[in-house]
């Protein structure tokens, strides 16, 4: 409901760039040029048939959105969703271009969607219809490792994500580097470890690191750091499950309210977000899940009383309807645009702390990025180097060892001796990126100054956009 009141009120790709004009104000760039940043470049509709199970052909409306062409190939995720519109796909299309200035990965930003339901169609019309819109979208040149590359988004899993890629690559077989078409794939189908939780798993790197400045939380009279922290979650999917999973596992913190379009749990000494995803798994829902309360809706959760909320569903989930009732310190925005402009207005004027989307999600298209390098490079990141990194550690023991005193235990040997593996490049260059992007756009806000973080993200972002730019020239 908030969504389509949103749309009444003006739409997402307005609101994203209300932000975008609040942090250019700050800038030196020209009008035009700040424009030139903020306008989509090149948005593809089509609506194409398909044939549903029985038998009906059903029009399938669908989107493809380039929001910037600084850098090729433009990346941004495909979405299902039932009331999927033009506007929605454009805005995040930029928050795409921005995200990706931020995290310093070379894209342009671009997002499509479908608009279907993906939990009210069987697995055959999926199919059916990403095999399809793959087709429309290599018609137009919509797609390719050096074009346009897509990834998971609301809806879309691995799954899909091997169906896009199957399906390029038998519309071009000689394609070399085909299989960099689109990311999130399967790890049997050239994917990169790490990358399904690593949008979550970036939210819990980018919640810790503004946790660990201590000035910061003491402002908002919070000791630094996660642990024992109490942690609200709004939506059990991808992004949500991940957060809510590394928070409580290596962050410590306590979950205390789960949501799911189904409803709501709340349980103040903590829920085991395993147990809750078994739960949901085996009843279909997470509701009655033992030791918790079921909250009357599923958007109580927004205002339960804790430290950190994390929606990590849909956009416009806290608006100026129920931003004066969020009690959380810290609302880290999972989703993309879970806070609208009234509610961030609200929020912030209530002194609650926002960690933006377009830092905070931005974890996914980071590993999207080693995936594709992974693909156009042919070889994993481990291969050449982990058994030599192994032969290097063994003479570093020995050598220690020839000190009389000095004698590893037989698992003292194996820690130091194991050489890194592919996953272990890819969750350490993830936390490295988001630590560095936090630090980035923290010194903005602080030094320029700026008013808060979203604005100071943008400001960082679009200097680098707009900056390209300047460099590249523009085409005459
Ligand atoms: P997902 O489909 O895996 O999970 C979303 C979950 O939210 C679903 O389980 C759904 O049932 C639930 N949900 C929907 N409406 C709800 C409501 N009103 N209350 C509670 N739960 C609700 O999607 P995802 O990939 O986790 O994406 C979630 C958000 O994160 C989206 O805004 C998406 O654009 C953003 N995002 C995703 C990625 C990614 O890599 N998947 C990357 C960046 C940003």
């Amino acid at each position: 409901m908030t969504r389509a009141r949103r749309r009444q009120g003006g739409g997402f790709f307005k609101d994203v760039s209300r932000y975008f004009e609040r942090a250019a104000h700050h800038t030196d760039f020209s009008p035009g040029l700040l424009e030139q940043v903020r306008a989509c470049n090149g948005v593809y509709r089509i609506r194409f048939p398909v044939e549903r199970e029985d038998g009906e052909i059903e029009v399938v409306e669908a989107y493809r959105v380039e929001h910037s062409h600084h850098r090729l190939p433009t990346k941004g995720g495909i979405r299902f969703s039932p009331d999927l519109d033009q506007d929605e796909v454009m805005a995040l299309a930029a928050l795409m271009t921005f995200k990706c200035a931020l995290v310093d990965v070379p894209f342009g930003g671009a997002k499509g969607g479908i608009r279907i339901n993906p939990h009210g169609v069987t697995e055959r019309f999926r199919e059916r219809v990403t095999r399809r819109y793959t087709a429309e979208l290599v018609k137009k040149n919509f797609i390719g490792p050096s074009l346009d590359v897509p990834a998971p988004d609301y809806g879309t899993s691995e799954r899909e994500m091997a169906w896009i890629a199957d399906t390029f690559q038998a519309l071009n077989p000689t394609q070399l580097d085909s299989y960099a078409c689109v990311t999130g794939k399967p790890i049997s189908l050239h994917g990169v470890p790490g990358r399904r939780e690593a949008t979550g798993l970036g939210v819990f790197y980018g919640i810790r690191e503004a946790m660990s400045i201590a000035e910061d939380m003491r402002s908002l009279g919070l000791e630094p750091g996660l642990a024992g922290k109490r942690v609200a979650l709004q939506g059990l999917g991808n992004v949500g499950y991940h957060a809510a999973h590394f928070a409580q596992v290596e962050g410590d913190a306590v979950i205390v309210g789960i949501a799911e379009i189904e409803g709501a749990i709340h349980a103040p000494d903590g829920l085991d977000v395993e147990e809750v995803l078994r739960h949901r798994r085996e009843t279909g829902s997470i509701l009655d899940f033992p030791g918790a309360r079921n909250l009357a809706a599923p958007e109580e959760v927004l205002e339960l009383d804790c430290d950190v909320l994390i929606p990590a569903a849909l956009e416009a989930q806290i608006t100026r309807e129920n931003a004066s009732r969020v009690q959380a310190r810290i609302v880290a925005e999972g989703a993309n645009g879970p806070v609208d402009p009234d509610g961030e207005k609200i929020l912030l004027e209530r002194g609650v702390f926002l960690i933006p989307d377009i830092f905070l999600n931005s974890g996914g298209v980071t590993v999207s990025y080693f995936e594709w390098v992974k693909n156009l490079s042919h070889i994993s990141f481990a291969r050449m180097t982990k058994r030599q990194q192994e032969i290097t550690n063994r003479r570093f023991i020995e050598v220690m060892e020839e000190v009389p005193w000095r004698n590893f235990s037989p698992s003292q040997r194996a820690l130091l001796v194991e050489g890194p593996r592919e996953i272990d490049f890819v969750r350490t260059a993830l936390e490295e990126t988001l630590t560095i992007a936090y630090h980035n756009i923290h010194d903005a806000w602080k030094q320029q100054p700026l008013p808060d973080l979203r604005t100071a993200a943008f400001y960082f972002a679009i200097q680098k956009v707009a900056g390209s730019y300047l460099h590249q020239g523009i085409f005459p």
